[in-house]
């Protein structure tokens, strides 16, 4: 920066001309015929669906299986239509919410450890889509050494199949024994309702065949997995529904799966439950305990249904009530 005022004004003299020569150009750009240029047509379809970031010494890859239209404002409970379409518009959020569906993959060093498998399809045609991202991603399916399951909806481990082939043949499946006690059970399937036997279906679809080639290995309660990922129990949102803790060289991210869905409502209101909770009440009370602990210690978290890749963190909202998300910075490894 030059201290000579005349010359600084002789700059500023030189950017206006720039500008007014840009404009000058641009204009008579304007006034060229659009039939000159080919309508191209549009593409419609976007890129591969993964996201990589490093954590400490670990390669994490988030996954998209895809993103699915749900009916948010009639899925949401202990709340109203009117707080819910309130929230939804005040932050740009229409019903039916595109709600994605993410997994996560995590390289150790010495492990490959994938955390759910998306829908595969056991969620309707939109999802299904991890094992192409996965493969994009650069790793093959034949690699994956661990899946570790947050809990059995289908739309988290619907991927554990391709077709009637384990999606993952040299992978052991864990998850906590209080899901696979529950949705494994036919007793539990015989009296269900008609409408909630599907679940109980697709869990079993999902997870027999690796228990029938002795690679289910569930667990009970707080477990160390493999060196760097811990499970933690959080259950509500089903029977079993765990969290696995991810930490490398002190850096660390939580993968909450369903602690929470609805973001634009949630972190405002975390005592906002769905409908898919098996127990509600445990539900809201493990999501606030997770926000109240991901924002006091700072530490990454990621969710099988945020806005993918998932991954961010959560700070007590300015006004004192609830919490507010903050993607994380976009990043491109070198
Ligand atoms: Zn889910």
């Amino acid at each position: 920066m030059t201290s000579n005022p005349l010359a600084r004004v002789g700059a500023i003299a030189f950017l206006n001309l720039s500008v007014s020569v840009s404009i000058a150009v641009f204009s008579a750009g304007a006034l060229i015929p659009q039939s000159v240029h080919a309508a191209a047509p549009m593409v419609k379809k976007s890129a591969p669906g993964y996201y990589r970031m490093m954590l400490g010494d670990f390669e994490i890859t988030a996954l998209s299986d895809g993103t699915v239209n749900l009916p948010m404002d009639k899925l949401l409970t202990n709340t109203t239509p009117a707080a819910t379409a309130k929230a939804f518009g005040s932050y740009f959020i229409k019903t039916p919410v595109e709600t994605s569906v993410n997994a996560y993959l995590i390289n150790t060093g010495t492990k490959l450890v994938m955390v759910d498998t998306g829908a595969a399809g056991l969620f309707g045609p939109t999802l299904g889509n991890l094992l192409a991202n996965l493969k994009a991603s650069g790793y093959q399916p034949d690699q994956i050494d661990e899946i570790y399951i947050t809990h059995m909806h289908g739309d988290h481990i619907g991927g554990l199949m391709d077709g009637d082939k384990l999606a993952f043949p040299n992978a052991t499946v864990r998850a906590d024994k209080h899901d696979a006690d529950f949705w494994l059970s036919q007793a539990n399937m015989d009296k269900a309702a008609a409408d909630d036997k599907g679940g109980f279906q697709g869990a079993m679809a999902s997870i027999n065949p690796y228990l029938k080639a002795g690679k289910f290995k569930p667990f009970d309660g707080a477990t160390d997995l493999v060196p760097g990922v811990k499970a933690t129990s959080a259950f509500g949102h089903t029977p079993g529904h765990t969290t696995y803790l991810v930490e490398s060289k002190g850096e660390k991210l939580v993968l909450w799966g369903d602690l929470m869905h609805v973001a634009s409502v949630q972190f405002d209101n975390p005592a906002v439950t769905i409908q898919f909770d098996s127990d509600s009440k445990a539900a809201a009370a493990q999501r606030a305990k997770a926000y109240a602990a991901a924002a006091k210690e700072g530490y990454l978290v990621a969710g099988a249904h945020l806005s993918f890749p998932g991954v961010g963190h959560v700070r007590a909202a300015a006004t004192g009530k609830g919490y507010t998300w903050v993607p994380l910075n976009y990043s491109v490894l070198r």
